[in-house]
């Protein structure tokens, strides 16, 4: 391969053309190659090949580092390359390295493909020793300036390329400090500096057994080796450990070798590190810090407050405006804002580093969508910007990201969005303060149905059992309240109405705050950000929608959220739990009567009482929803989830014998007292008045009566019990079990319809079964389903449209897709229960028992039950839509699983061809975003393939 720069003659490239090459003038660099150059070498190259100013250097590439790694010495012609190169930076600036009258000076800068933050290593002023420090005080005319440039040579070189602690120089500083009595460094003298750097170097010498070398080569030498082993230096191996960076996102550092120039000589020098905008905002201005006669490490080590970027405007006017050409050369270029570092030299500009600017979720919107207005960027590149998931920060409120302590108890991130409140310990008592306009946290060991009016009274949902599909976390997030679930270092007792950590007591009515986005539990009031909706979403949504091709329906249960999914969007309602409509506090005891019924008449008794209730919700989820298909799930969990616990009961029933025991011991009273001592019942003459109340009260039989009820509930519990009620009588077993259940479903969606028809609302209902293995349910309840539509069109007279489908939830249905789509209409995946299944992990054991374990070990890289698991779950789901197509090609196919708010599992659906996502409304920003991601990348890759046939 050629080089422009070094001037050797024609045979010597040709034999190097074989040769791996190691270097790259930062005019040759390809700036878009980070893998081979990092991102700093990179921008250097690209900076330099702009003509933007930068000083004379350049790169020692990746694939050095890892052939040294592995060697464990220099690759064979690298130092013949960095010789060659560091000629031609002689021959560039016209000084020499290691001369003593114009000493060449460099910085050596790590740089990997990824930034790496606190594993950068960085020397500055290579090329001192005790020769070349008299030249630069000639050239320079200010020693003080070249000793401070000495001493912080010494100490970084002996750090980054001997290994020497910072303690021991810091500790000479100090002393030097000391010593003049000098607060700041900048009031230590020369004759100060020049003591420090002789202390550094017995230091070095102290710490080494071997005396600072005075050879600049050396010093390079050793430089790029310490550069090069910090890629494996525990720092560096703990932070890719940490942020998931695999060898295939960067495979070792680059080493940027660059002629230094000074902002610390003088006032007519500077540094500074600017944003081509504002990153908190996105606003097109100039951003940034600077500080006057300094160099890079001033500005970083906060030792003087820097000055905002645009008072250089007063104080370098010429700059100034070179700076902004600048600002907008860079940007033209990478077509995205950046993140730049710069020197001023007696008045000259330099640009020492760009990256891509890292902004905040609000300044990435407002960019996102000036920078297409500007025509730097199209539509399509706007939306990919935005990672979907960072769209959750503007729903929801939450803590202030200031905000550090450490919270008092952890547990699953179950609902997000952050809330303050009392804790409170049980759901009448929450629901009682909460109507007195008191903010509570309703805090449970775990939630039931029964405790629903607690969580519409309470600003957030706090357990200490149970994890992401708990009742609490479901139910929290439906209504969009934060909840922190599985919190188990609490220890919760409801008699003495406290909560324990360790030591620390929580009591009815202290003040917590909870963080359901991280799943940290904060004692007391913690300063809090409000959702904050950017203006420009609405933008970036709308070009979503345009580019997307999968469409995004929302879970939902009731109007109020069906109006809320609305609001952010969806275009459907692909899950509507009907079991959650029954948990209101009317309709509970309607529920259970039902559930108790000996006999099959008593339980349609009761379920025609909870007809209307039914109905009622489903017009209006209709209304909100005109002219949207709404899928209605018919009942789905197991029944005795509706009862009381068999504890409880239990525990009632001795109660209330124990009470019966104590009556009758009183009702006998005064034979008993007369039979044990005739005097003392002769002293007791209140004995008889107290003994005929107690018999009074109980030939009313109350508690006879009670008990009674309480035993048949216990009976009937005992009999719905289960052992493994998630695989047992649920969803279509539960209704064919109990066909009244499902009737009165049925008949309450088709009135609803009609009623819904006759207010002119478009309204399409969709009626979905749960849980189906085999057609032959399907086909055992679709009969049913066309008799009560028959019969409800008749009575209303009018035409009802709907469409039958069912859940895809359980293995067995993937594999029978072929016959199941011979009823069914359409199919909705329940990867919930499909993950469940498939891996055969019950998703609460494994949550909290030994998924993070297969995690940690890399046995499962992720939970299975928040990123789809694409090659199991994924491969039953493909099975499912090839299969279930080929029998009904126009089949309708979606996702409502937990899955289908999360991004990577949008693409994937979109890839194996779903019509829709489904998932909570909080979440259909974020799947409307993802959908967008899924059809832009597909395009960029089918443009790709056409490319290259
Ligand atoms: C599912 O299993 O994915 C599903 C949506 O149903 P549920 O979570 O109600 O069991
Ligand atoms: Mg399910």
């Amino acid at each position: 391969m050629a080089r422009k720069t070094t001037g050797k003659k024609e045979k010597e490239k040709t034999d190097m053309a074989d040769k791996k090459r190691y270097c790259y003038a930062f005019e040759e660099g390809d700036g878009t190659n980070k893998k081979l150059l990092g991102g700093k070498g990179a921008g250097l190259c690209t900076m330099t090949q702009i003509g933007l100013p930068v000083p004379p250097g350049f790169v020692i590439t990746t694939e050095a580092n890892v052939d040294y790694l592995e060697y464990d010495k220099f690759p064979e012609g690298l130092m013949d390359e960095v010789h060659e190169y560091m000629e031609a930076l002689e021959k560039k600036t016209e000084k020499g390295f290691g001369d003593p009258n114009k000493p060449l000076l460099v910085s050596v800068r790590s740089g990997s493909a990824l930034s790496m933050p606190g594993m950068m290593d960085t020397i500055l002023n290579l090329g001192l020793n005790d020769e070349t420090v008299g030249g630069l005080c000639a050239l320079t005319k200010n020693e003080r300036f070249v000793y401070d440039a000495y001493r912080r040579f010494l100490q970084l070189f002996g750090k980054i390329g001997l290994g020497v602690k910072d303690e021991g120089f810091d500790e000479i500083f100090e002393e030097t400090k000391k010593k003049y009595n000098a607060q700041v460094d900048t009031e230590l003298t020369a004759e100060a500096m020049k003591e420090v750097c002789a202390h550094f170097k017995d230091n070095i010498k102290k710490q080494t057994g071997r005396p600072f070398p005075q050879d600049v080569w050396a010093q390079l030498y050793i430089s790029i080796e310490g550069v090069f082993r910090s890629w494996m230096g525990k720092r560096a191996v703990d932070y890719r450990r940490q942020f998931n960076i695999t060898p295939e996102m960067a495979l070792g550092t680059a080493v940027n070798i660059c002629t230094m120039v000074f902002g610390n000589m003088g006032n007519d020098s500077a540094t500074g590190v600017g944003f081509t905008r504002d990153p908190g905002t996105g606003e097109h201005m100039m951003y940034g810090d600077y500080l006057i006669n300094a160099q890079g490490e001033d500005v970083v080590a906060g030792i003087r407050t820097p000055r905002p970027l645009r008072e250089l405007r007063t104080d370098m006017p010429d700059i100034y405006k070179e700076l902004e050409k600048l600002n907008s050369t860079l940007e033209k270029h990478y077509r995205e804002v950046q993140d730049y570092e710069f020197t001023i030299e007696r008045g000259k500009l330099y640009m020492l580093q760009t990256r891509n600017g890292k902004m905040n979720a609000w300044a990435l919107c407002k960019t996102s969508v000036d920078l297409v207005k500007e025509g730097l960027i199209t539509e399509e590149e706007a939306l990919l910007r935005i990672d979907p998931d960072m769209l959750e920060q503007f729903l929801h409120r939450r803590i202030d990201p200031d905000f550090k302590q450490e919270p008092l108890a952890v547990g699953i991130s179950a609902s997000p969005g952050a809330a303050t409140g009392k804790v409170v310990f049980d759901a009448d008592r929450a629901e009682y303060l909460g109507n007195q306009g008191e903010k509570i946290i309703l805090t449970r060991v775990e939630t039931k149905p029964e405790d629903i009016h607690g969580f519409f009274a309470a600003q957030g949902i706090l357990t200490s059992r149970g994890g992401k599909t708990s009742h609490a976390a479901v139910v929290a997030r439906g209504m969009g309240k934060p909840c922190v679930s599985g919190a188990e270092g609490l220890d919760i007792n409801y008699e003495l109405k406290e909560a324990r950590v360790g030591d620390v007591v929580m009591k009815e009515g202290d003040i917590v705050t909870l963080d359901g986005t991280a799943g940290a539990v904060y004692l007391g009031a913690v300063p809090m950000l409000d959702p904050d909706l950017p203006k420009d979403l609405k933008t970036l949504m709308e070009w979503a929608d345009k580019y997307a091709k999968i469409e995004v329906w929302a879970n939902a249960d009731t109007p109020d959220m069906a109006q809320r999914a609305r609001e952010h969007g969806a275009m459907g309602i692909g899950l509507c739990r009907t079991e959650r409509m029954f948990n209101e506090a009317d309709r509970l005891p309607l529920m259970r009567n039902m559930i108790l019924a000996d006999t099959p008449e008593e339980r349609k008794r009761w379920a025609d009482k909870l007809t209307p209730m039914q109905r009622q919700d489903f017009v209006e989820i209709f209304r909100a929803m005109n002219g949207l298909p709404v899928t209605i799930r018919l009942l789905d969990p197991p029944l005795h989830e509706f009862l009381p616990s068999i504890e409880e009961l239990i525990n009632d029933v001795n109660r209330l014998r124990e009470f019966s025991q104590i009556m009758y011991a009183m009702e006998q009273l005064p034979g008993t007292v007369a039979m044990l001592d005739p005097e003392l019942y002769k002293q007791m003459p209140s004995i008889e008045s107290l003994t005929r109340e107690v018999g009074d009260y109980r030939a009313k039989g109350l508690d006879q009566k009670l008990l009674k009820q309480k035993e048949q509930v216990l009976r009937r519990v005992r009999v719905l019990h289960e052992y493994n009620p998630m695989l047992g009588n649920r969803g279509v077993r539960c209704g064919i079990s109990f066909p009244e259940i499902y009737d009165m479903q049925i008949k309450a969606i088709f009135e609803a319809v009609a009623i819904a028809l006759r207010e002119k609302i478009d309204a399409r209902a969709e009626i979905m079964i749960p849980n189906v293995c085999t057609v032959q349910e399907l086909v055992w309840v679709k009969p049913r389903v066309e008799n009560l539509h028959k019969e409800v069109e008749k009575r209303y007279n009018v035409k009802i449209k709907y469409k039958f489908g069912t859940m895809v939830e359980i293995a067995r249905a993937c594999l029978r897709a072929a016959r199941i789509a011979t009823v069914a209409e359409f199919f909705s995946f329940g990867t919930n229960d499909l993950s469940q299944g498939t891996f055969s992990f019950s998703r609460e054991d494994a949550e909290n028992k030994f998924l993070p374990i297969y995690n940690t070990e890399g046995i499962l890289r992720h939970n299975p039950f928040e990123i789809l698991d694409e090659l199991g779950v994924g491969r039953l789901m493909q099975i499912a839509v090839k299969e279930g197509r080929e029998t009904r090609p126009d089949l309708k196919i979606g996702i409502c699983g937990e899955h289908g708010g999360q991004p990577q599992a949008i693409e994937f659906c979109h890839r194996i061809g779903l019509n829709y996502v489904s998932c909570s409304p909080m979440r259909i920003p974020i799947a409307r975003m993802a959908a967008a991601h899924a059809a832009i990348k597909e395009n960029q890759v089918g443009a790709q393939v056409t490319r290259a046939l």
